[in-house]
C-alpha cells in the first residue's frame, strides 16, 4: 500500500474526525480514508472514566505539548495534553458534556458566519446525542453519543457544594444543556454504564465494519498535496515509510487546534513570514493560520475538609482495592466517574446579561502530587476538596507556528494568557466568588482550612499574583484556523472550506471563531456533524 485513491481523506480520528468518518461513509456511496497518527484506544485506562489521570502524561496516547514561557503566568510554561489515539482528545478528556450558551453561536453568526446561529446548530447537537434522560425541545435521544446522568452516584459532598451555592444565591440547575445554563448542579458526562464514551466509541467503531471506510493508525500526515490551488491528497509516514493517498473529492483536516494549523503551514499555506525563514515555499499567503488561539484558563481553591472526601476513600490501599472491586463488579464507585462532579455557571456581577464564569467542584485534592503526575486515584491522605473557576469567554488571543519543516517537531505555542485587563479582572472576580462560597454557612462548617491560595492572599493584587502563579489550562485550545469571511484574517469560510484553496476543509476545534462558554468536546462534535452535512451536500 504505497499509493491509494479515495473520495475523501480525513486527517485525524479525534472528536471531529470520528464523526466525519461515520457520517461520510453512512450512505455507502463514498470511499473514505482516515489517517490517525496515534494507535488503538483499546486500553484499560482509556475505557475506565477516572483513567484520564493515567493518560494525562502517557506519551503512547498523548502529544504532550508544552507552551512557551508565558508572561501572564509569571514566566511559567503550560502543559497541554492532547489525545494521540483513536478518539483523539475525547479519549483522554474529563468527559464533561457542555454545549455552551445560545449566544455563543449567535455571536459566531454575527462574526460573518451565516448558518451558525443557535437555531441552526441546535439540530446538530441533538442529532449527535443520546441523552440518558431522553429527548425534548433542547436535548436529543437516539444519536450515537450517549450522555449519562451521574447525579445518583456522585460523592455525598456534592450535596454540601450545592447547598453552599444556594446560600450564595446560585440556584440549582438540573440541566446545564437545557433551557438555561445558569446555576449550580451536577455535570452530565460522555459515558455509558460506567465506561468512557469517546468519539471513537460513539462514531468510529460502529462504522468500522463498513467496507467503504479505511482506517490507518500510526499514520502521521506530513502535508497536503497540491496542484496549483487544488488539493489532490495527503503525504504521510507510517512505520517509517513515506506514503501518499489521493482524494477525488476532498481532504478534510480534523487534526485539532495544534496540528491542523501545523499541517497547513507545513504544506505552504500560511504567513510567508513564518514559512520563508524555514525554507518552505508559500503556496498560499494565509496570514490567519495559527492566529486567534484561545483557551480557557482556570484556578482552584483547595480546602482541608472536616467531613470525609474522596481522599479518604481512595488514598489507603484498601480504599483503592474496594474502588477496584466496585468498578469491576458493577461498574460503580469512584473509578466510574470524572472527578469534576459538581459544576455551575454564574455571573460574577449582577449587571451581566449571561453567565461569565464556570465552576468545577471536585470532592478530592492532590496537593501532595509529585510534579508531572495527575494521581486521580492517589489523592492527598487527609480529607480535602477543591472548587475551581474558569472564565467562559476570555479576551486574550495567542498564536502558534511551526519552527521547523520537520513534521515531527512540535509547533511553538504562545497562548498569551491573561494579556488583557478584562481577563485578569474576571479571574479575580472568580476567586472572590470562591471566597464568598467558602464563607457560606455550609462551607464555613465544612472547611477546616483554605490550603490554597491560603488566607494570607487577601488583596486583589495578592489574588492576581496567585492566579499568575497557579492558574492553568482547562484544555480547550481552539480558534487557530478561524472561520470567517476575511481571507486576510480567517482561514475557513462558513462552509469550512479553506479560503483560496479548492477541495480542502478544516473541521475541528480550530475553526471556532470564538470559544464557547464551557467545555469544547460537544461543540466540536456539533461542528463535525454540521461539517459532514455540508460536505455531503456539496458532493451532489
Ligand atoms: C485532559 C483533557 C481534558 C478535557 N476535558 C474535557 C471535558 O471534560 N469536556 C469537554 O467537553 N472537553 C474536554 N476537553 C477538550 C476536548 O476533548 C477537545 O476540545 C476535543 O476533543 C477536540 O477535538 P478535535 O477533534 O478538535 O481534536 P482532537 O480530539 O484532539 O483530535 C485530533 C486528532 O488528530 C490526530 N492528529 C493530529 N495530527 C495528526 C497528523 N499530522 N496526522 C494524523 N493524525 C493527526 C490526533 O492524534 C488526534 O487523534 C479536554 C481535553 C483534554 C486534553
Amino acid at each position: 500500500m504505497t499509493d491509494m485513491t479515495f473520495d475523501y481523506i480525513i486527517v485525524g480520528a479525534g472528536s471531529a474526525g470520528c464523526v466525519l468518518a461515520n457520517r461520510l461513509t453512512a450512505s455507502g456511496r463514498h470511499r473514505v480514508l482516515v489517517l490517525e497518527a496515534g494507535g488503538s484506544d483499546r486500553r484499560f485506562w482509556i475505557q475506565v472514566p477516572i483513567g484520564y489521570g493515567r493518560t494525562f502524561y502517557d506519551r503512547r496516547v498523548n502529544w504532550m505539548y508544552e507552551t512557551e514561557p508565558e508572561p501572564g503566568l509569571a514566566g511559567r510554561t503550560s502543559y497541554w495534553p492532547r489525545g494521540k489515539v483513536l478518539g483523539g482528545s475525547s479519549s483522554i478528556n474529563a468527559m464533561v458534556y457542555i454545549r455552551g450558551q445560545r449566544e455563543d453561536y449567535d455571536d459566531w453568526e454575527a462574526l460573518g458566519n451565516p448558518g451558525w446561529g443557535w437555531t441552526d446548530v441546535l439540530p446538530y447537537f441533538k442529532k449527535s446525542e443520546d441523552n440518558g434522560r431522553g429527548g425534548d425541545a433542547h436535548r436529543g435521544s437516539g444519536g450515537p453519543l450517549h450522555i449519562e446522568d451521574v447525579a445518583h452516584k456522585v460523592h455525598p459532598l456534592c450535596e454540601d457544594y450545592l447547598r453552599a451555592c444556594a446560600e450564595a444565591g446560585i440556584a440549582f440547575n438540573p440541566d446545564f444543556n437545557g433551557a438555561a445554563q445558569d446555576g449550580a448542579g451536577h455535570y452530565q458526562v460522555t459515558m455509558r454504564s460506567g465506561r468512557r464514551m469517546s468519539a471513537a466509541s460513539a462514531f468510529l467503531h460502529p462504522a468500522r465494519r463498513r467496507s467503504n471506510l479505511r482506517l490507518e493508525t500510526g499514520a502521521l500526515a506530513t502535508k497536503v498535496l497540491l496542484e496549483g490551488n487544488r488539493i489532490t491528497g495527503v503525504a504521510f509516514v507510517q512505520k517509517g515509510r513515506r506514503k501518499t493517498a489521493h482524494a477525488k473529492l476532498e481532504v478534510i483536516l480534523a487534526a485539532g487546534s495544534i496540528n491542523s494549523p501545523q499541517l497547513l503551514q507545513l504544506s505552504g499555506i500560511g504567513a510567508g513570514s513564518v514559512l520563508q525563514p524555514l525554507g518552505i515555499d508559500v503556496h498560499l499567503e494565509a496570514p490567519g493560520v495559527g492566529l486567534n488561539l484561545q483557551d480557557h484558563l482556570g484556578v482552584d481553591h483547595v480546602y482541608r475538609s472536616r467531613k470525609r472526601t474522596l481522599n479518604n476513600d481512595l488514598h489507603p490501599w484498601w480504599g483503592k482495592l474496594w474502588a477496584g472491586v466496585q468498578y469491576l463488579g458493577w461498574r460503580g464507585g469512584p473509578l466510574s466517574l470524572s472527578v469534576n462532579q459538581g459544576g455551575g455557571f454564574i455571573r460574577t456581577r449582577p449587571e451581566l446579561e449571561r453567565a461569565n464564569m464556570q465552576l468545577y467542584f471536585s470532592p478530592v485534592s492532590f496537593l501532595k502530587a509529585p510534579p508531572k503526575t495527575r494521581p486521580l486515584m492517589n489523592p492527598d491522605p487527609d480529607a480535602g476538596f477543591l472548587v475551581g473557576i474558569s472564565p467562559c469567554r476570555p479576551t486574550s488571543r495567542g498564536h502558534l507556528h511551526i519552527m521547523s519543516p520537520d513534521p515531527t517537531v512540535p509547533p511553538r505555542i504562545y497562548p498569551n494568557y491573561l494579556s488583557t485587563e478584562h481577563d485578569v479582572a474576571e479571574m479575580i472576580e472568580g476567586s472572590r466568588f470562591l471566597r464568598r462560597l467558602a464563607a457560606t454557612p455550609t462551607f464555613s462548617i465544612l472547611i477546616k482550612e483554605e490550603l490554597q491560595p491560603g488566607l494570607q492572599v487577601e488583596t486583589d493584587e495578592d489574588l492576581a499574583d496567585d492566579i499568575r502563579q497557579r492558574s492553568g489550562t482547562v484544555y480547550h485550545p481552539s480558534g487557530t484556523c478561524a472561520m470567517g469571511p476575511d481571507p486576510k484574517r480567517h482561514v475557513v469560510d462558513s462552509r469550512l472550506r479553506v479560503h483560496g484553496m479548492e477541495r480542502l476543509r478544516v473541521v475541528d476545534a480550530s475553526i471556532f471563531p470564538a470559544l464557547t462558554s464551557g467545555n469544547t468536546n460537544a461543540p466540536v462534535i456539533m461542528v463535525a456533524e454540521k461539517g459532514a452535512d455540508m460536505i455531503l451536500r456539496d458532493a451532489v
